[in-house]
């Protein structure tokens, strides 16, 4: 049973977004995230997944820049709804950094029930079936043994393996990145289980439009980045006009 958020009708517009990969290393798209949630019209923010580039437990939340994003994300909480899905980099997001962020937690996957439709929410690695070697790591760092085991050690030694994780080789992440997409046949039968038509997600980079067949479809958002040229990113917006993709 693929839980159900339903949008109260106050929220007249909704805003999608994921893949920002925040870090202290990237200070332009946060800044862009900044202005993104001041300028916002929406009353809802729902965060798909890899808002930060890696998230090694939440006592790093009081450490200076993962404490200026809490700060952020916490005072845009107090004017709209925020929500908050894990990606793949950012799947050690507890219950402490949430409730400091005024963000609750969105199963991955969710349906969003809202203007009349429902739309289907991921962050979209779990469907990327063909990368076998992902689905066993994805099913190893997902169990609660595993992250109880991580998180007893200290933090130094979680901010090591985050770097030593990541820097395993970026080219070679971002080679696996592209050669992997989310299977047709998954996203289909997520969609019929869900009752909806349209699959929402990120973790590709590769913004785009997908017909599946039968009137079914997937949207794939963007990732952020503000710090190199060209910069890129995009908002998904819902609204009682339906799908509108924003480029920022
Ligand atoms: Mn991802």
């Amino acid at each position: 049973m693929i839980p159900t958020l339903t949008a109260p009708v106050h929220w007249r517009q909704i805003d999608l977004l994921s893949d920002l990969h925040l870090g202290a290393d990237t200070p332009g798209t946060l800044a862009r995230l900044e202005r993104y949630l001041a300028e916002t019209p929406a009353q809802a923010v729902l965060l798909l997944g890899d808002i930060f580039e890696v998230w090694v437990g939440d006592d790093a939340r009081h450490e200076p820049f993962e404490a200026s994003v809490v700060r952020l994300l916490y005072e845009a909480s107090r004017r709209l709804d925020l929500f908050f899905m894990h990606g793949n980099r950012d799947f050690l997001v507890g219950a402490e950094l949430l409730a400091d962020a005024g963000m609750p937690l969105l199963p991955d996957p969710t349906v969003l029930d809202a203007f009349g439709q429902r739309w289907l929410l991921v962050h979209g690695d779990a469907q990327c079936l063909a990368d076998a070697a992902y689905q066993a790591f994805r099913s190893k760092v997902r169990s609660t043994e595993w992250q109880a085991q991580v998180l007893a050690q200290p933090l130094d030694a979680r901010r090591a393996l985050g770097r030593q994780m990541r820097e395993g080789s970026r080219a070679a992440q971002a080679a696996q990145l592209m050669a992997t997409d989310l299977d047709a046949g998954a996203c289909r039968a997520l969609l019929a289980e869900a009752g909806a038509a349209t699959l929402i997600h990120g973790h590709t980079h590769r913004p785009a439009e997908h017909a599946l067949g039968d009137g079914l479809k997937r949207v794939v958002l963007s990732d952020w980045d503000f710090d190199g040229t060209p910069v890129r990113g995009d908002v998904i917006r819902l609204s009682a006009a339906g799908l509108q993709r924003l480029p920022l």
